[in-house]
This record gives structure tokens, sequence and C-alpha cells, in this order.
């Protein structure tokens, strides 16, 4: 019930923008400006603010940016008019988009807007950085309008003649504080820029002062990066000193950017953006492009979030920004209630049922599917008509890169929940022939025996779900019998594999080699974070006589199984993987390596450390701890954002991938949600990270790396065997081995070695399942991208707590940032990783930590589970750094057997990857 309030709501805050109390607009006579719509702006003489509506902006909303690209101009319409309502004086109109023909589009929006009394009313601001955009939006826009913008960045010719079409038309016109050097940053040279760009507008073009509208340019604070600190001063003192040299003009901004780096916390841009509005107005600040709705009132700013705030804007004190980010975390919440656009509920039930599934909305879909229903012969129908059409939309965005991943999931979460409501009314009619919904086919989906990872095959379940296909997903750890045996009953089409870890390459070896002696005739596809084209060529199709097709990202699989099920298609593509991978078998066969070094010639290479006393401080407590009380809250800060966005198949740096030009908004929608659920899992305690750790007394023996049990090493705790590069190193550099980063028993030096293992929590499976139960993919696989960052994030935090627990790290100084990018003393090789790529060790690992009493298991091979979970060992020495082991040869490998009591067979096996010959049989 948010619509019957939003006038009111909204009025009250650009009421309280203007400093007034919250009341009815009164009768008194109201100022007319010089702009207009098919009426002249009137302003009330006490309202000292324009807003001007930014959602109809493509570059700004994507809700717009869709509608318009969708050629759903009606609804598009119906943004214009929410703005209006929301208390918009001035609409912008922005239709840059790569996608667009932006001239036509601009054109149709303004011609249409213009039969819409309502919105024709106020002026418009016509928004592109296309000068031909700009020309086509003057054509047709009524009224005195305005420009947005030029600017001396192309230097004074243009800027004249640019400034003189403007005034033909009669329109006011934005200038913006670029020059031909570029954009002002500083107070004097926003200030000189305008008083030059003035002078010429006045002087030589006999421009209307009143006309002109200077956009001093605000720019994000609080960034971390010095010169940004003033940004918002620069702004309010430029502000002040052009309203005095530049008689009769307007100061306008884009009020959004200044917070950009408190991106999903709503609390604190709020609260940016309403501080900043009051100290700007006073300084004589105009109009303001504003999302009206995430405007607050000055005076209910909570005084210790306004003293962060004003900090930060008028950079009182050198730690602000730092401040302020450690305050926003205490903070965060929704902010207000974005007023939502519910126009699209006007529209017939079929368009209602596709726009809720290329927007993902869950909200009405039964209530429309029911109507859907209700309008048709049989259940089914609804399926194969209204619902399908709109995910062919969305397949039809995806394809053509206009749709990401997150947003597909979530479109998936739609239809399925639409496909729920209709099976009890299709199970009734079960009994009429032909009643059956058809799928295009059926795939088999499983993580393989003894891997426990599933974010991206469950990604790729629900991809495939919604265009369509029927998939059988047999969950984690399925040994190669029950995938088989449940292909051959369910008469799949398709048989899918996925894994994280290297041992589960072996196994889906095993799986194809299965499928051959068992005659099955089905494609087989590989996938996951450790699989490649070159693994699957020579190791995995080779031992299947059919398609065998290697496919690492959603993105691709549709096309790929698709085309698998079209008898045409899927010889062409069988001849060209086929004809790939044979050529990736003969270029391994015909690699030259190097030859490597004997184990003997590598050792004594060596790294030898001079090992100083003062490297090697004694850890505050020896022995393993429990940490089972630290709180979700204080790990998001380590969380490593961009990691979560490669989960999701969004390629990216954070924060920078939350404004790429395509994957922005998809970005931005995606964190948000995250952040939604990452607060329910705060508030409701819903995760318990656990974490055991310790330190112990060590030395080097050899390649092992052993720890005693008290500082007299008389009693061997663990030996941890360890591999050392065999290949020949260039420029003098040594064949590194991890235990050259510990003191050598008996050197005099008395070292230390610690280990860890984490876990996010092991509710991560239950609550991931029940909102499976709930037709909540897109929540499921969530809860699991963010558990995988958590458990990670946990790392970071307690490897930082290990380092001043052991002393060297007592007085380090390092930001976040620093912490994630590991810019500190000591290195955590894990188990399975390139320094020490042999996963067995872990089993030693967790019996030194006793890992199996905060909730982490092994599987056989020897992945954790829960699957967000993390482990390895801490080195403190100044010089460990991380490396790769890489080929080793068979000397090196029966030495390590005999050490870690494997045999050599045993060994080959586990260290395949690593193997840098053919081994016997
Ligand atoms: N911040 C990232 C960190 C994961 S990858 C995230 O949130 O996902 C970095 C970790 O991988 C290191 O801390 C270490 O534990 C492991 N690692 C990286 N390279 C390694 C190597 N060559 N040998 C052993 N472990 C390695």
């Amino acid at each position: 019930g948010c619509c019957g309030t939003t006038d009111a709501h909204i009025r009250a805050i650009a009421d309280a923008v203007a400093g007034l109390p919250s009341r009815p607009i009164p009768p008194a006579d109201p100022v007319v400006t010089w702009l207009s719509g098919l009426e002249p702006l009137a302003l009330r003489p006490d309202a000292n603010f324009l807003m001007i509506g930014e959602r109809t902006n493509v570059t700004g909303s994507r809700r717009f940016a869709n509608l318009i690209v969708a050629g759903d101009y009606v609804r598009a319409v119906d943004v214009a008019l929410d703005q209006v309502r929301g208390g918009a004086n001035i609409l912008d109109v922005n239709m840059d988009e790569g996608m667009l023909d932006s001239e036509q589009a601009m054109t149709r929006f303004l011609n249409l807007i213009a039969t819409e009394p309502e919105v024709a009313r106020i002026p418009v601001m016509i928004d592109s950085s296309k000068w031909s955009v700009i020309e086509a939006g003057l054509r047709c826009v009524q009224g005195r309008g305005i420009v947005n913008s030029i600017s001396l960045k192309e230097g004074e010719a243009d800027f004249l003649a640019k400034a003189r079409t403007v005034q033909r038309y009669g329109a006011g016109v934005v200038v913006m504080a670029f020059d031909e050097i570029g954009q002002a940053d500083t107070t004097e040279r926003k200030v000189a820029i305008c008083e030059r760009a003035y002078r010429l507008l006045v002087e030589q073009v006999g421009f209307d002062p009143k006309a002109i509208i200077f956009d001093p340019n605000i720019l994000a604070i609080a960034t971390g990066i010095e010169e940004h600190a003033r940004y918002a001063v620069n702004f309010i003192e430029a502000t002040r000193l052009i309203k005095q040299r530049c008689p009769g003009a307007k100061i306008s901004g884009g009020v959004s950017n200044l917070s950009f780096s408190f991106r999903g916390n709503d609390v604190v841009r709020e609260a940016i953006h309403t501080a900043f509005l009051y100290h700007a107005i006073r300084a004589g600040m105009d109009m303001g492009i504003v999302n009206a709705g995430q405007l607050g009132v000055y005076e209910e700013i909570p005084p210790d979030l306004l003293e962060h705030v004003e900090d930060i804007l008028f950079d009182r004190r050198p730690d602000a920004t730092e401040r302020m980010v450690e305050f926003a975390e205490t903070v965060r919440g929704a902010g207000k209630k974005r007023e939502l656009d519910l126009g699209w509920r006007e529209a017939p039930v079929a368009q209602r049922l596709s726009h809720a599934l290329v927007h993902g909305i869950v909200d009405f879909i039964e209530v429309d599917t029911e109507a859907a229903r209700q309008d048709s012969a049989r259940p089914l129908d609804v399926i194969e008509g209204p619902l399908m059409d709109g995910m062919k939309i969305v397949g039809d965005l995806f394809g053509a890169g206009k749709m990401f991943l997150p947003q597909v999931v979530k479109s998936a979460r739609a239809m399925k929940r639409a496909v729920a409501y209709l099976t009890p009314f299709m199970e009734q009619e079960k009994q009429r022939p032909g009643s059956g919904a058809r799928t295009q086919g059926k795939v088999v989906l499983a993580t393989v025996k003894g891997d426990v990872h599933d974010i991206g095959k469950n990604i790729v379940g629900v991809v495939l779900g919604c265009n369509n296909y029927e998939i059988v997903d047999l969950g984690v750890m399925v040994p190669a019998d029950r995938i088989l045996d449940t292909a051959v009953a369910e008469q799949a089409d398709i048989v899918g594999l996925s894994g994280l870890i290297t041992p589960s390459l072996d196994e889906m070896a095993h799986v194809a080699a299965e499928m051959q002696r068992r005659g099955l005739a089905l494609p087989l596809l590989i996938g996951g974070a450790t699989t490649s084209r070159q693994h699957t060529a020579v190791k995995i199709a080779p031992r299947y006589a059919q398609s065998v097709v290697h496919v690492n990202d959603a993105s691709r699989a549709v096309g790929v199984v698709s085309s698998l099920l079209d008898a045409d298609r899927k010889r062409a593509l069988d001849a060209s993987n086929r004809e790939q991978q044979e050529r990736l078998r003969f270029i391994h066969e015909g690699r030259r390596d190097r030859p490597l070094l004997s184990l003997d010639a590598a050792r004594a290479n060596r790294l030898a450390l001079a090992i100083d006393p003062a490297d090697c401080p004694a850890p505050a407590f020896l022995g393993g701890r429990e940490l089972t009380d630290v709180p979700v809250e204080d790990l998001i800060p380590y969380i490593d954002w961009t990691f979560f966005f490669s989960a999701w198949e969004l390629p990216g740096k954070f924060p920078a991938i939350l404004d790429h030009p395509e994957r922005g908004a998809a970005a931005r929608e995606l964190y948000d949600n995250a952040r939604a659920l990452l607060d329910r899992i705060v508030r409701e305690r819903l995760l318990t990270p656990r974490a055991v750790y310790g330190f112990w007394p060590a030395g080097s023996s050899g390649d092992d790396v052993v720890l005693f049990t008290d500082a007299s090493h008389a009693r061997e705790l663990m030996r941890f065997p360890m591999l050392r590069q065999q290949a020949p190193q260039p420029d003098g550099r040594p064949n590194l081995c991890l235990a050259d980063y510990v003191a050598p028993l008996g050197c005099g030096v008395s070292d230390h070695v610690g280990a860890f293992a984490v876990t996010s929590g092991v509710e991560t499976d239950d609550l991931a399942r029940s909102f499976e139960k709930d037709l909540d993919d897109y929540n499921a696989i969530m809860v699991k991208a963010l558990a995988d960052r958590l458990a990670e994030a946990l790392a970071e935090y307690l490897h930082a707590r290990a380092r001043r627990e052991w002393g060297y790290g007592a007085d380090e100084h390092l930001s976040n940032e620093e912490l994630i990018a590991e810019r500190y003393r000591g290195i955590r090789p894990a188990f399975g990783y390139p320094a020490c790529p042999d996963h067995t060790r872990k089993g030693s690992l967790f019996d030194l930590l006793g890992a199996p009493a905060v909730g982490i298991e092994l599987t056989e091979s020897f992945a954790m589970h829960p699957a967000a979970s993390v482990s390895g060992l801490y080195f403190a020495h100044p010089a460990a750094r991380y490396f790769t082991v890489g080929r080793i040869d068979r000397d090196q490998v029966a030495d390590y057997a005999a050490r870690t009591g494997m045999s050599q067979v045993e060994a080959e096996r586990w260290l395949a990857p690593n193997l840098g010959y053919e081994p016997e049989g």
C-alpha cells in the first residue's frame, strides 16, 4: 500500500528540503520562473530548490532502460508520471544507451510525454552527451526546456555555436564546469571556468543570465583518495562564489555521485545527500538531479551520523573517511523505502506475466498466473503461452548480452513459482491425453563423488531450467553409479558433471569410462573450476566414444545443450569439438618441456634463508584454539567482493564493476540483493562462523615441516612433507619448497608454524535448502556464494589476528583493501593450491587442529565439507611467498610417497596434475 501515501510523503520531503515544515501547499502567490512546460514553472514564494527527476534516465535507472530498450514506451511514460507525482519540478530525460537509436528514442519519448497532461506541464531537461540527441530533443520539447549540457571541453568555438543553437530554440542551458584541460575539481577552477563561460554567453551570445545554469561538478567523496576529500566543500564554496560573480545564473548538480563510496548503504547515502543539500542550498544551489524518494530531513539525521557525515562533507579531520566507513557499518539498513512503480500492474495479464519474468518480480506472480489460467482453456496453455513467451524475452536478452546471470536466475525464480502454482491444476487433468508439458529435453546434473561445490552447477541448472529443459539435479558427492543409473532410469538426454578440486578430475574420467563400459549413448558435459578444455580432451574424452564437451560457463551451457539435442547442429558441434580435442591432444603429446632437475639437484638449489632469531618471534600461545563467537557483521568488511561477482559470472573488479557500462546495472542489483540477504543473516543470526587455529614449535627437516608438542622438540606431533619445484629456475632463482621458510631443525633458532581451519557456517546447506523448498533458487545460490565469501573473509580476519598474536603483526596498519590484497608479512598456503598441491595433507592438518570439532569434515577426495570452508598453514618468515610447485619427476614422487606413507601409484593419483612424466599403467 505504498501508492496511496507516495504524494504526501514526497511532498513532505520536498518541503523539508526547502526548509519548510510539512504542511499543505499554501495558496500564496506563486513565483513564475522563466522555465516552462505547457505551463510556466511556478514556485511557491518560500520554496528555494527545484528537484529534477532523475528516473527517466537510461543511464541511471535500469528499470527505465529496460522499458525503453524493450520498446515499452507506455510504461516508460508512467515512470515520468511517477516522477511528477513524486514532486519533481523538472524532468531530466536521457537516452544515452549503446543499444538504442538515441535520437529516435528521445524524439519518441518526448512526443509521448507531451500527450500526458500531468507530465507535459513541467519543463524537460534534455540530457545527452551527444549533440545530435540534444538537437532532436530541442525540436520536440514544448515551452522553455533546458539543455544538459554544454561545456568548454571542445573549445570556445564549439561552445559558442552550441549556445547559439540553444538560444535559437529559446531553451536554457546547463554549463558543466569543464574546459579544454578537463573537469574542474578545485574551487578556483570551478569558479574560473564558470565565469569565463558566463562572459562568453552573456557578452558574445547575448544569453539571458537567468537561462544559464552552472553545474560545478559534484564528485564522489570519502573514496580513500586524498584529493577527493575536499570535493564537497569545493562545490559548496564554488557555488557561493559563482552566485556572486555571475549575477542571475543558477546552480545545479547531480547529487547521487557524491556518496558513491557508500553504495549499498542507503541510510548513509540518504544522510549524505540530505546534509549536503542542506548546506549547498544555503550557499545558493538552486536545483539538483535527485532521487526525491531517497532524501530525508536534515533535522532528523541522528546527531552521531550527522557528525560523521559533516566530517566528510567538510573534510573536518584527516581520519574522517576512515571513521565514516567504520561508522557506516553500524547504521546499515534499507534506508527509505524506494517508491515502487506499479504502473505495469495495469497492463493485460499476459504483459504482466512477461514483465514479472523479465524483471524477476515474484510479488504478484500467483495472482497473475491464476488470472491467466482463468483466461485459458487448460493450465498448460499458460505455461506454453505467456510464461514461455516471457522466458523467451529473457532468453533473447540474455543471449544478446543485455541481461546477466543473476537477473536470469531471478527470472527463473518467478517462472518456477508460476509453474508450481499451475502444477496441481495440471495434475487434475493428467488423465487427459497430451496434457503433460513438453520440455526440450532432460539433463542429469551432479557434482562428482568426493566434491561438494555446486554454485556453478546450480546456476547452470537454473539457466537450463528456464530455457525449458528438465533438470534432474542429483546434488553433490554423487558416485558414478548413481549418476548413470539415474540417467538411464530417467531416459535423460545429457549428463553434466561438475567439480571444483583437482581429485574430481580423476573422478570425472572414471565416470566417462563407466559410461563407455555401460554402453551409454548420451553426450557428456564437463564443467567446474579446475576443469579445462585441455584436461577434457586429454584425460576424459578418450575414455568415452560419445560427445564430451567442456562447458565452463552457464552462459554457454544453453547453446551447447540445445545444439546437442538437434541432430544437425549436434553433428556440426561434435565434429568441431572432436577436431579441437584432437588438436589439444596433439599439442599435449608434442609438448617439449624442458627436462626437470633431479630431486637432489633441486634440493641443492633450495632457498637457504639466513634465519634471524628476530624474524622468529614466539606466539602468544601454543596449541590449538577454537573460535565460535565471531559475529558475521565483523567479517563483512573483510569480504573480497570481486570474487562474489565472478561467482555470478559478472567479471570485473569491485567496486568498479558497479559502474561498468554494460554490467553495472546487473551488478548493482545483485549487490543490493546480496547486502539485503547479509543483513538478514546478521539480524536473524542465520550463520555461525567457526574457526580453529593455533601455533606450534616447528622446524624443517629436509623438505618436511615438522611440528612438536613443545619447545623442547622432544615429541614430534605432526609432519607435513612438502613438494619442491623441479623445473630449472631462471636467473639463479632457487627451487622453492614451503619447508624452506621454516628454520632447519638443529640450527639453534626456535621457530613456529601456525595452522587454521575456518567455516562460515554449518547451517549454509540447510539454509539453502529452505530457500529451494520455497522455490527460491536465487537466494539458495546467493546464500552459498555469500557463505563462500564469509569463509574467505574469516580466513583473512583470523590471519590478521594470528599475526598480532604471533607478535610480528602487532603494529600492522593495513586498510581492509590492503588486507584483501594480502599486503602483510607471512602467508597462509592452502593444501590443494599450487605451493602444496596435495589435497590429502588436509588429513594431517585436520588431525592436528581437531577441525571436526567445529563442524568441518573431509570427503574421500579431501574436499572440505561444508563447502564454505578454508584451511591451511601459517608461515611467518618475511621472505615467505606463494609459488607454484609445477611439474615434478618420478624421483620426487617416489621420495614423497615414502615420506607420506603412500604407494607410488597412490601418490601418482593424487599428484596427477603435477606429474612431469607418464605414470605406468
Ligand atoms: N580474498 C580471496 C582470497 C582467496 S585466494 C577470496 O576472498 O576468495 C588466496 C588464498 O589462496 C591465499 O590466502 C592462500 O590461502 C591460497 N593460495 C593462493 N596461492 C597459493 C599458492 N600458490 N599456494 C598455496 N596457497 C595459495
